[in-house]
């Protein structure tokens, strides 16, 4: 399918390795033009080079810390105001509801609620204004069912949805589509740093701790990046201009929920 995004610009934020590279490497082949992101400068590079080398589209890098005010204003300044925006960035520790304090939840909120809404702040107002935009905003499937061991992520992502249902509606007359990507347990990184807390927790192998989190997942595997990443791809395609504010889950049918 062509999804009839060829040439235009999109800002992809944490998207090194793991579900914010699937992005990237879906848009790229869509013929989408790249502002990459990434804390480490190296793996940033090695990522955009390999997208340049197989797609033939243009990508800048931008090394920074996206959930700083000075890394917002570095991957915005680069982006120029980009056509698409894909939101993301590392997800809260793990813990019990009785560890956090304060900062901890002031932290959760500035990277993975805060961080979103001051991008699309920015970005929303150029789309508005070429009438046509599209965010796509990583979430977790922690905003459907909570997930206990993840109360920073079930609190500071849900606070985003909410922002996301509202904001939606409002830039939708201009053209412009805002949706959030759950991703259940997909197998980047983040899965095989959760895998270890089960592995330390519980006194069992690594393979038995993902044998036993791939058996609470229907289709009894990780997702992949590839496999996110087009979802994403699809979600900033011409074909997708009626999704307004919605939160699609890619969870292998783990949420057991009629809707
Ligand atoms: P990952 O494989 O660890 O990759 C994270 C990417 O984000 C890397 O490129 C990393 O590069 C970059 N990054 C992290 N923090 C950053 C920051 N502050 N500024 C800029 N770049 C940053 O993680 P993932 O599995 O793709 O997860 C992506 C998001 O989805 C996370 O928020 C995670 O909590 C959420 N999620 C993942 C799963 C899963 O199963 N994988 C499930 C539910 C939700 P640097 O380290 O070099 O910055």
């Amino acid at each position: 399918m062509d999804l009839g995004i060829k040439g235009k610009r999109a800002l992809v934020c944490a998207s090194s390795k793991g579900l914010g590279f699937g992005c990237a490497e879906a848009l790229a082949a869509a013929g989408v033009d790249l502002v990459m992101n990434a804390r480490g400068a190296e793996t940033l590079e090695a990522a955009a080079a390999d997208l340049r080398a197989r797609f033939g589209v243009a990508v800048t890098t931008v090394a920074c810390d996206v959930t700083t005010p000075d890394g917002q204003a570095e991957v915005l300044a680069a982006a120029d105001g980009p056509d698409i925006l894909v939101t993301n960035a590392g997800g809260p520790p793990p813990g019990l509801w009785s560890d956090w304090a304060r900062d901890d939840f002031i932290a959760a909120l500035d990277a993975n609620m805060l961080t979103p809404i001051a991008l699309m702040t920015a970005c929303l107002p150029p789309m508005q204004a070429r009438g046509w935009g599209r965010v796509v905003n990583i979430t977790s499937q922690s905003v459907k069912a909570p997930i206990p061991q993840l109360g920073l992520s079930n609190a500071a992502r849900t606070g985003l949805t909410g922002y996301v249902a509202g904001t939606a509606r409002q830039v939708a007359p201009d053209g412009v589509t805002i949706n959030n990507l759950l991703p259940g347990i997909h197998d980047t990184d983040r899965a095989t740093a959760l895998d270890t807390g089960v592995s330390t927790a519980q006194g069992i192998t690594m393979d038995a701790a993902r044998t036993q989190r791939e058996g609470t997942i229907p289709a009894r595997r990780y997702g992949t990046a590839a496999e996110f990443g087009a979802t994403c791809a699809f979600m900033c395609s011409v074909h997708a201009g009626f999704m307004v504010g919605q939160n699609i889950l890619l969870d292998g049918g783990a949420t057991n929920a009629t809707i």
